[in-house]
């Protein structure tokens, strides 16, 4: 994957799958903006990780992606400082799990608006510089949640659901310019958000898995990289799920 030169921002990128998707970038020569919402010491460690790695440029950028403002000011500061952006990564997400039955409006505000409308903000606000370039690798971490759903995760897996969807318009809203929009759909990777379940949900989601194992952050990230390539032009409104088979 050729990302050498390029300026990227990674949404959610201090910790996390995040965190390996802005390492995997730097490692192949691209400058990282890393935002986060609350990480702040986890997003500069990031940053400092990113620039060993030979990013020419890499810097922490706090904004809550569910707020329209805060991500106009955020994308403004990284054109300022990268001179644009060419590779976003929407991967911010939150899960606030429960049955239906018992599920708050805030809930299902909460997560819908920080996974789905977090997106659709991060992808109005680099659109039309992309399509004036007529060049940028858009890639949106959903989940293999939102192919399949997940009892408890009516709000998830609606957002979830809702990246893919959105994804494949945009896909089809930029594909004469240059601009390329794909989906990766991770299953169970070891970060903060899974080790958080209860043990004996982590055991029956292993059960489903066919590789009997959970996948790394990295895996995930090297299929972003894959998507976020130079070579990678000729391939849009993608979905891969990196999941150990679990989709299948
Ligand atoms: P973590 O809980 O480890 O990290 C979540 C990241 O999202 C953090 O960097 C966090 O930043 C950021 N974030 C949350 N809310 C906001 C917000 N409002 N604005 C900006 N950033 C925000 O999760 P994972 O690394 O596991 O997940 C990353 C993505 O991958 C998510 O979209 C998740 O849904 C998806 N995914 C994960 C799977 C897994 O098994 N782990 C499986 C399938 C999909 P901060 O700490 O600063 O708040």
């Amino acid at each position: 994957m050729e990302v050498r030169g390029k300026c990227a921002l990674v949404t959610g990128g201090g910790r996390g799958i995040g965190r390996a998707v802005c390492l995997e970038l730097a490692r192949g020569g691209a400058s990282v903006a890393v935002n986060y919402a609350g990480s702040e010491e986890a997003a500069r460690e990031t940053v400092e990780r990113c620039l060993e790695l030979g990013a020419p440029d890499a810097f922490a950028i706090q904004a809550d992606v569910a707020e329209e403002q805060a991500v106009a000011a955020m994308l403004a500061a990284v054109e300022e400082r990268l001179g644009r952006i060419d590779i976003l990564v929407n991967n911010a997400g939150i899960t606030r799990d429960g049955l239906m039955l018992r599920m708050k409006d805030a809930d299902w505000d909460a997560v819908l608006d920080t996974n789905l409308k977090g997106a659709f903000h991060c992808m109005r606000g680099v659109y039309q510089g992309m399509m004036r370039r007529r060049y940028g690798r858009i890639i949106n971490i959903s989940s293999v949640v939102g192919l399949r759903g997940n009892a408890g995760q009516a709000n998830y897996s609606a957002s979830k659901a809702g990246l893919i969807g959105m994804s494949k318009s945009m896909a089809k809203e930029l594909a004469s310019r240059g601009v390329t929009v794909n989906v990766v759909a991770p299953g169970f990777i070891t970060t903060d958000m899974t080790a958080a379940l209860p043990q004996a949900a982590q055991e029956a989601l292993l059960a489903t898995i066919p590789m009997k194992r959970l996948g790394a952050p990295e895996d995930v990230a090297r299929a972003v990289a894959f998507f976020a390539g130079e070579e990678s032009a000729y391939l849009t409104g993608q979905v891969l799920c990196v999941d150990g088979g679990m989709a299948v």
